[in-house]
């Protein structure tokens, strides 16, 4: 097999159909001396499930060199768990080379929500989360992030409305995959055609990452986990504090919004004992009004989500009373920074990232990136 027709997608891994784009696509087919609308026959559709070879009118020869070349896979849903409370369904997907990933189909008024991984594993080390449990067993393709929002769709019979890049995995610690995902799930000749304005990635803070994205000038919406007002706090729950502290990443939350003229989002998990009294309220607000809203940016709306924690098995981490989270709520609104509280969806099945793909068996040390780069 020669792989000097195409790109296809991320590097150091076999093509996958999924991952390549129209253009990708239109290049790959033509060296295969394929007619020009043959492009537009496969691309929207195996965007939407449809493998080459159930297509109807390919023919077979082609569906041969496609499978040889760029095979066609979709991940398999290993388990799903509907929540009984709201709707919320949880998938535990395998990938073709047998690896567990989690995707949550959520059902808000405004339409359905998709919450993709965008890694197996992740090497950034947040002392509350789940995902990092087992450290980084590999980056995901594009084509499979993107099979993550056709198994939830097809699954559920529905249309995806909106993504959430919040999923396993640091998004900008796997920047091409996850960036040349947004082009392929927005794209309007695809078969998915998710506006940008309906999708969010979250990041722990990777600033690098940050200035490469203001560059894309993506209309997406940027989510920013801080979770602490304080470079010692934050020092402690979020390790990649250390390389980037929290003024250096706010300097890019400006950057990313005079570049694209888009809002960011800041997330902030509310943990007991640690980051969650009135004073931490006061000082968040004023933190980032000072680092945000000024000059040209001086009426920037600031925007934080709060996530009472959800507690994970392993760690002696605990949410804040009801109380303290709508105090805390009400101070950054006095300060004017407008909050609302996460609704914890599927409470019931363990929806929150990671928990599925342990509870699995998933995820443990061996095998994992960051374990085999230490040694
Ligand atoms: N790596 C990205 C996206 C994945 S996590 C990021 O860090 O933003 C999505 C969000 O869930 C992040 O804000 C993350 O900090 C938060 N999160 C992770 N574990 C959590 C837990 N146990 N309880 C509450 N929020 C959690």
């Amino acid at each position: 097999m020669d792989n000097r027709t195409v790109a296809g997608p991320s590097a150091g891994y076999p093509p996958d159909l999924l991952s390549f784009s129209f253009g990708q696509l239109s290049e790959l087919l033509e060296s295969l001396g394929e007619p020009s609308y043959r492009a537009e026959q496969i691309y929207p559709r195996m965007q939407r499930g449809i493998p080459p070879g159930k297509m109807g009118n390919i023919p077979a020869k082609l569906v041969a060199e496609l499978e040889e070349r760029a095979p066609y896979r979709l991940p398999e849903i290993a388990r799903k768990l509907v929540s009984s409370v709201d709707g919320t369904v949880k998938y535990l997907l395998r990938l073709a080379d047998g690896n567990l990933i989690e995707t949550v189909l959520m059902r808000y008024r405004h339409g359905n929500t998709v919450c993709v991984s965008t890694q197996v594993g992740c090497r950034m080390g947040c002392a509350f989360c789940a995902s990092t449990l087992g450290g980084r067993i590999r980056n995901m393709t594009a084509g499979e992030i993107l099979g993550e929002v056709i198994a939830a769709g097809n699954d559920s019979g529905e249309r995806v409305d909106n993504i959430v890049m919040m999923g396993i995995g640091e998004p900008l610690d796997n920047y091409e995959a996850s960036t040349a995902f947004i082009r392929l799930v927005s794209d309007p000749r695809g078969g998915l055609c998710v506006g940008q304005r309906h999708i969010s990635l979250s990041t722990c803070g990777v600033v690098d990452g940050i200035d490469r994205l203001a560059a894309e000038k993506f209309q997406i919406t940027l989510s920013v986990s801080l979770h602490a007002h304080d470079d010692a706090v934050r020092d402690a729950v979020m390790p990649v504090n250390r390389r980037w502290n929290i003024s250096e990443l706010l300097a890019a939350c400006r950057r990313y919004a005079l570049a694209t003229g888009r809002r960011i989002s800041f997330e902030y998990t509310l943990i007991n004992g640690k980051n969650c009294g009135e004073k931490d309220a006061a000082a968040l607000a004023e933190l980032l009004n000072r680092a945000l809203r000024r000059g040209p940016m001086s009426r920037y709306p600031i925007h934080v989500n709060l996530i009472p924690l959800n507690s994970v098995r392993e760690r002696d981490l605990r949410a804040p009373d009801r109380a303290q989270v709508d105090a805390f709520r009400q101070t950054l609104e006095k300060h004017g920074v407008r909050a609302t509280v996460r609704r914890t969806l599927g409470p019931d099945i363990n929806a929150s990232c990671g928990q599925l793909r342990r509870a699995a068996g998933a995820g443990d040390t061996a095998g994992a990136e960051n374990e085999k780069e230490k040694t």
